[in-house]
């Protein structure tokens, strides 16, 4: 028999102290979810490389209610946890890991229930070295063929391929979180004529519901919230500078 050297649970179990620049939060998911704009909402501020970032969703069933389908694609690991559902297929507290492909829809086996709903939150992970890729897919409904693929860059601030120009600079309050771009994006194409109609089978698709998935208007919201700050600070500057010009 070999001999094992022995591992004591301090070695294994140490995690580094915070990063000062950065500190330690804690956010309540119901408190976030309440209010926010959009499924996909990150409960932290953080969303630079190596960051794990917690995403809020509220799902909620109705009539004429529809969240439509399709799939993500994520070189990180996301991970799935339902803060509480009702007729949903992702039960209270169940925790689930996700492919690097998945499909996503509500969870909800019947959308059209009133009754039925689901806090849920998908973490995300940011990669830590090297670049970020993400895919959302959606299949045609007749024959399952690819009808749009929408692949887009997610590289996380901090890394060199990180695109200050899209998801805004170290200078900005608060940075666009790819995915949601990625996803408003992935909506704008998947409901033109062409990314509706089929290639192999010439079905036209309904149009995806990205109502109730709210991103384009937390991409608007975060785009204006950094457009304001960028605008306040300018002002700033202006009355410093003619002040300056003002004192004898
Ligand atoms: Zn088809």
């Amino acid at each position: 028999m070999s001999a094992t050297r022995q591992i004591s649970v301090e070695e294994t179990r140490k995690i580094p102290p915070p990063d000062p620049d950065r500190e330690p939060l804690k956010a309540n998911v119901y408190e976030r979810m309440a209010k926010a704009a959009a499924q996909l909402t990150p409960l932290f501020p953080y969303d630079h490389a190596g960051a794990i970032v917690p995403c809020g969703s509220v799902i909620i069933g109705g009539p004429g209610q529809d969240y439509g389908h399709f799939f993500h694609w994520n070189t990180a690991c996301e991970v799935i946890v339902s803060y509480g559902s009702q007729g949903s297929a992702l039960d209270s507290g169940q925790v689930m890991a996700a492919q690097k492909l998945h499909g996503v829809n509500s969870f909800l086996r019947d959308q059209e229930d009133p009754d039925s709903f689901g806090v849920i939150v998908v973490t995300q992970h940011q990669s830590r070295d090297g670049d970020q890729s993400e895919a959302m897919i959606a299949r045609c409904a007749k024959c399952a063929s690819e009808i749009v693929r929408h692949a887009y860059d997610a590289t996380p601030s901090g890394l060199p391929g990180f695109d200050a120009e899209h998801h805004g600079g170290e200078d900005d309050p608060v940075r666009q979180f790819a995915t949601m771009v990625g996803s408003v994006e992935f909506a704008r194409l998947r409901n033109t004529d062409v990314g509706r109609t089929c290639a192999e089978c010439g079905h036209v698709n309904d149009e995806f519901p990205d109502t109730p998935w709210g991103w384009a208007r937390q991409v608007a919201q975060t785009r204006t919230a950094i457009q304001a700050h960028r605008v306040l600070r300018g002002a700033a500057h202006h009355t410093t500078a003619s002040e300056e010009v003002a004192r004898p």
